[in-house]
This record gives C-alpha cells, structure tokens and sequence, in this order.
C-alpha cells in the first residue's frame, strides 16, 4: 500500500494515528537536529518531520539528502504541531516520520514548482508535466473536469445520447482550412480531420437519434490569433423536430446550469439581441453587456455643421466614458493614439469633457457650441463627470472601430469584472457574407444553415438581406457558442449551394452524401455547439484558453513538450506515396 491517506487529508482529530503518505518534496528544510519536509500531491501539502531524537537518526540523514521532486513515501505518526499555519489546511499536524523510502529521484526542475513561477512559458510548456503539478494549473484542469461533467449531467438529464464520430473524414465547412491526413491504404488520396462533427450530427438526426451530444476535438489550419489553439473542443449538440425557440430553451438551461452549479449564480432568462441591434448599439456581434457605454448615432446633430471632417463620412457615433471628464491631455493623446494604430485603423478620433459644472470642452470647440454639443451628450445618455468619444467614417469599419475602443475603456476602468456574468443570445444573423478578396458570397455560419422562411424570396434577389435562423451565445463579450436551424430538403440545400458558388459537380462530390440522406426522410432539425475551452476559461474568470488545456500548442501550432509537428522517415513517405518538394 503506497498511502493510506493523500496529503491535503489529515487533521488534529487524526492525531495519534498511524499514517502512510506519498507525494513529491516541495521543499526540504534542514536545522540540523531535525529536518522538515513539505510533501505534496494532487490533494495538498503535508509537513513532515525528521528528529534525531524521536526517531531513527538515519532518517534524518536520508531526509538531509532528499531533492525537489524526488518521489518518496513514508510511515509516522500524526502529531499536534507546535507553531500551527493556519493558511493551510494541515497546518494544526505534522507527520513525526519513522520509515521514509525514496520512490523515485527527480533532477532538479527547470523552475519552480509553486504558484508563482520563475519559469517562462515556453519553458513551461516544454516541461508541462511538471508545470500540471503548479496549484494554478492542476486547478484549471480540475475546473475543466467539473465543467464537463455537469455538462454530462445536464444534457444526459434532457435526454441527449453521446456519440462519437469519426476523425478521419472529408472536409467540413466551418470556413477554415483543413488538416489532412494521406492514406496508406488509397494512394494518392486524404482525409481530412474534422473542422466540426457538423455533416455527421445532422446524419444521426436522420438516423433517428433526436438529441445528440458529444464533447469533441475538432480541427482548424487557422493563422494562430492570440488564444486559438489548431486544435480545440466543442460541446456538440444536435436536435430534431425543433425550432430555433426550443434550441434556445434547452442551451440556455444547460449554461444556466453551469453558472449555479459551478459559480453559485442564478440568472433569470436570458436576453435576445438581433445582430442588427448588436451591431448598431455595440459595434460587435458579440457585445459585452456588462457595461452600458452603448453607441449614439450622432448623424443628425453633427454632420452639416460646418466641420468637414464628420460632413464627409457616412456616420458619425460615439460612446459615453462613465466619470472621464477629469482625463489630462496626456490621457486623451493616447486614447487618440491608440485608435490611430494600423490593427485599429481610424484617422482620429474627437473627444467632449461633460464636465461636472455642466460645460463642455472638446476638440471641436472650433466648430460646436455648448448647446450642439450637449445635444450629442443627450444623444449618448451621458452624464455630468463622463467624457464623450466620436468617430466618424464608413459605417461598418467605424463601429467596428469604435468598439474596440469601448471595450478598451472597459478594461482600463475596470468594467469587465471577470465575477460577473451577463450571457445573451444574438440572434437573426445574416445568412450571407459578402468576401470582397473572393468576389462572392459566403456563408456566414456555414452552408447547412437555413434561411429564414420570410426571406426567402430573397435568395436570389438580394441575397445579402436574408436572414438566417442562426443564433450565437455570448459571455461578457466572446462568443461562446453559436448553430443555426438547418436546412432538412434537398431542394433548398442545393440552392444554397449554387448560390455560394459550387458547382453541381462540386457540390454532390462534397456533400453528396448529406444530400442523399436528405432524400429519405430527413426531419426538421438544428443545434448548435459551443466552445468549451473558452466557456471553461470565461467561468473560470480568465480569458486564455490555453491555461485550461492540460497540453496546448504554442502560436506557431508546436507542441514544444514533443516537439510536433516533425519530419517523417523517408520509408514513411515513400509508403505513403508523397514526395516532398522543397
Ligand atoms: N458546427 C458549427 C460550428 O462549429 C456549430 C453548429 O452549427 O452546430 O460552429
């Protein structure tokens, strides 16, 4: 027997008892006569000590030689310890050793194994096993496991069977390139690893399954944004004989499962944004409500007034920064700075101080008067004391601009207060997407998504104004998930296909299969899926995924611990039949 309690476990009232222990060595400290020893698993921290004089002194010796995460296990006697620390949970006891055996030796880590760290992240991720046994780390994957399984919980509760389904497949449409993999078997030709289970789960509704989940990796050959990983986790979920209504429902009751369960919050329903109303009001298809800071059209009190600038452009909007007023020049050069920066890309930007005597002051005071600009305060439901920030230009790329500079502000005063939680669903998503690179039109969920029934004779018409039955989730400003009811007849499927662009040819040698299956019964039918690394990571109150993922990649998609991707063995490829030529 190698334990016969872990050591996060024993308490006063254990003392007097006889224990076993095993675990690493945190930390040796040595006063001659007696050597302490923190020794440390999964569960906790457990002093123990070696005295000369209570015991065998050759153990204090064979303590004296123990290193930092040498494996060991010992036999002793709980006792009463006589300076407590009351900042850890066995802090009352210590364990007065009578039998040690080193386990296993260990070389000294590369860094320290505590809470703060002297080890850099690419060093980390090499030694990753070691940096799992940091509190912080193993925390997040025990976190992780709570989260899926109450996601188990949940949707095992609502009926939904888990299925797998395959990895090696044919490419999935999610709009990213795809991983492949060569066949041995069938020379000359690939698979491709799953971007989604998308054309699988819409099959097991044909198949008659009616709910189906499945807690799944799926696959992007995507440039690596900040916080992506190549390879990342879904929760997927499909249901039939369903209208969007009933899918909101039920995920909805899934993340307000979550929430009680795992953070002790209980949120009434859900609200519902369209994505025009997102998009108008928040700049962002996934806004962040936690904060107001809502946008105000200021076209009609500030263009025609005599400043060129705004009397050019399409739209002119702003926001209202809650209590700013008081911001020094140097303050507000770098907030003009930073929209000015090529990743946001405006020309500039005006500020007005509502100050908290109920005058203005701004960047164009050349041009408005107090009463215009008060206007533009009304217009913004500022305040006395809030500081009003105005960009001008196409309406698109302006909103978009001036919603990453609302969520800036956010952050800077603090707004984004990662204890809070304030989930809403954007719904009625465009059907379509205009590339400008491509010239055409493309899915803006992916093909399989119905269009609404009102719009639909709209398709070929104007088809940038159909509307989708597609629905996102957002959580204080990501998204976290997001499906669509689908289309179930072949008919319409195989407009949507031509109107993004494939040919019939195309199209039945991709998703002939889905097609087919299509023409037997196929029920109405829709779901959606979420992404579980980022829902993880937001519950746990952070936003880098890669903390919640026990072996992530780094930026350029390596696996530093294995060093992946690598070179394969010439026999390899020539069994494969490739060549490589570069
Ligand atoms: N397959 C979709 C995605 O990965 C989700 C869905 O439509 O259910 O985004």
């Amino acid at each position: 027997m190698y334990r016969s309690h872990n050591n996060g476990e024993l308490r006063l009232e254990h003392e007097g008892q006889e224990i076993i222990l095993s675990g690493w060595v945190q930390k040796v400290r040595d006063k001659g006569f007696m050597v302490w020893v923190d020794l440390r698993d999964r569960y906790g921290i457990t002093q123990l000590i070696f005295d000369a004089e209570r015991t065998d002194a050759s153990m204090v010796e064979k303590a004296r030689s123990l290193g930092r995460e040498f494996v060991i296990q010992v036999k002793g006697k709980v006792i009463e310890r006589e300076a407590k620390n009351d900042q850890m949970p066995t802090g009352d006891i210590e364990i007065l050793v009578s039998d040690l055996s080193i386990l296993n030796g260990s070389k000294t880590p590369p860094f320290t194994i505590e809470n703060e760290t002297d080890g850099g992240d690419e060093l980390r991720m090499k030694y990753r096993y070691l940096d799992i046994r940091r509190n912080p780390v193993r925390e997040n994957l025990i976190f992780r496991s709570k989260v899926t399984m109450e996601v188990r919980n949940y949707l095992a509760k609502e009926g939904f069977i888990d299925v797998e389904t395959p990895y090696l497949i044919k490419s999935t449409p999610e709009g990213a390139r795809d991983f492949v993999v060569p066949s041995r078997m069938n020379e000359g030709q690939f698979y491709a690893l799953p971007q989604s289970p998308q054309t699988f789960k819409q099959l097991l509704m044909v198949g008659g399954l009616d709910k189906y989940f499945q807690i799944v990796k799926c696959f992007r050959d995507e440039d690596l944004r900040a916080d992506r990983q190549p390879e990342f986790t879904q929760i997927d979920c499909e249901m039939a004989f369903v209208e969007q209504e009933d899918i909101l429902n039920t995920f909805e009751g899934l993340v307000r499962h979550l929430l009680k369960e795992i953070k002790g919050i209980e949120i009434e329903a859900f609200p519902r944004m369209t994505y025009e109303e997102a998009i108008k009001t928040y700049g962002n298809d996934k806004p962040d409500i936690r904060f107001g800071m809502k946008f105000g059209d200021l076209n009609a009190m500030a263009k025609g007034k005599g400043f060129g600038v705004f009397d050019a452009q399409e739209l002119v909007v702003g926001i209202a920064v809650p209590g700013c007023a008081d911001y020094s020049r140097k303050q507000l050069d770098q907030i003009v700075d930073f929209v000015k920066k090529p990743q946001i890309g405006a020309n500039g930007l005006v500020w007005v101080k509502y100050n908290e005597d109920g005058s203005f002051k701004s960047s164009v005071d050349k041009f408005f008067d107090q009463d215009q600009l008060k206007s533009w305060a009304d217009q913004l439901g500022a305040k006395n004391g809030d500081l009003l920030l105005v960009m001008a230009g196409d309406d698109h790329k302006t909103r978009t601009q001036l919603s990453t500079l609302r969520m800036k502000m956010a952050e800077e005063l603090g707004l984004r207060k990662p204890d809070e939680f304030a989930p809403l669903w954007v719904v009625d998503f465009p059907l379509l997407e205009w590339d400008e690179d491509t010239q055409r039109y493309h899915a803006m969920h992916h093909p399989f998504t119905s269009p609404k029934p009102e719009d639909m004779d709209l398709l070929e018409t104007e088809p940038g104004k159909v509307r989708a039955n597609a629905y996102d989730m957002v959580l204080n400003g990501n998204e976290i998930g997001g499906g669509s009811i689908r289309i179930f007849d072949k008919e319409t499927q195989s407009r949507m296909f031509d109107l993004l662009g494939f040919t019939k040819e195309e199209a039945k040698d991709q998703f002939g299969f889905l097609m087919n299956a299509f023409e037997y019964g196929a029920p109405p039918h829709g779901g959606l899926a979420f992404g579980l690394d980022r829902l993880v990571a937001i519950l746990g109150g952070q936003e880098t995924i890669r903390d919640f993922i026990a072996f992530p990649k780094n930026n350029s998609g390596r696996d530093v611990m294995i060093d992946a991707p690598s070179k394969i063995d010439e026999s390899q490829l020539k069994e494969l039949g490739l060549k490589l030529d570069f």
